[in-house]
């Protein structure tokens, strides 16, 4: 059982290894990225005033972010472990975070810190590809679907994100250098901070993953 978050500058792999460290320990994925693309497609209250943020490359209101998880982390399927991707980006977020653990009486057992160099986010983001059936990644040079823009999994035919341009990534480099890049200095205070490097293949980062969070499914 394993409760984790994982954090890293955009682009940097949170979801390819969340993805990859969910199957392997069984445990609930919770994106919040997800989530809110999620709620934009349904147009749901929440997705019509989160789109406005995401599209210029800030962070959604912490109060609406702070709720959604809130929520999510009642659900059963969380009971056996979690892994949070993409949240807390803000120390107020952190603060809540541990607010909410504490009521559900329970503690985090770490937080992988993917580590990147700024230089590669711009190419890993911009060649970014995803399902938007099964929610599967891929990239046009790093982890190419066999047949150029279906998904390997379910046949469906890849998306490029709305925000994965130029224009917003700038942005959103900003926004986690400035407001997330803290929240590590708040958990390395705590002492569960897992660093792992993120410029290797991506099977060579889920290794050193694993390696490093030891057995224990
Ligand atoms: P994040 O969730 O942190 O924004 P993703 O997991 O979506 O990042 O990865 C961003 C892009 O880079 C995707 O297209 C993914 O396939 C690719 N990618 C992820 N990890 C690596 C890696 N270690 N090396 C090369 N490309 C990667
Ligand atoms: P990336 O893969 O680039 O790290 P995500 O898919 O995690 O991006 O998030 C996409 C966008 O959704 C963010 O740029 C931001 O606008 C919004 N978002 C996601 N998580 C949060 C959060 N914890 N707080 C505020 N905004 C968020
Ligand atoms: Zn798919």
């Amino acid at each position: 059982m394993k409760r984790l978050l994982i954090m890293g500058a955009p682009g940097a792999g949170k979801g390819t290894q969340a993805s990859l460290i969910k199957n392997e320990y069984n445990i609930a994925h919770i994106s919040t990225g997800d989530m809110f693309r999620e709620a934009i497609s349904n147009k749901t209250p929440v997705g019509l005033e989160a789109k406005v943020y995401i599209d210029n490359g800030q962070l959604v209101p912490d109060e609406i972010t702070i709720r959604l998880v809130e929520e999510r982390l009642k659900a059963s399927d969380c009971k056996g472990g979690f892994l949070l991707d993409g949240y807390p980006r803000t120390i107020a977020q952190a603060q809540a975070l541990d607010l909410m653990l504490k009521k559900l009486g329970i503690k985090l057992d770490g937080v992988i810190n993917i580590k990147t160099d700024d230089l590669v986010l711009i190419d890993r983001i911009t060649g970014r590809r995803s399902c938007p059936v099964c929610k599967e990644g891929y990239h046009i040079k790093s982890k190419k679907p066999t047949v150029e823009g279906v998904c390997d999994v379910c046949g469906a035919t890849l998306i490029q994100r709305a925000d994965d341009n130029e224009e917003t990534v700038k942005n959103r480099l900003e926004v986690y250098h400035n407001q997330t890049a803290p929240v590590l200095d708040y958990y390395s205070k705590q002492n569960i901070v897992i660093d792992v490097d993120g410029m290797k293949d991506i099977s060579d980062v889920f290794e050193e993953v694993k390696v490093k969070l030891g057995g224990n499914k």
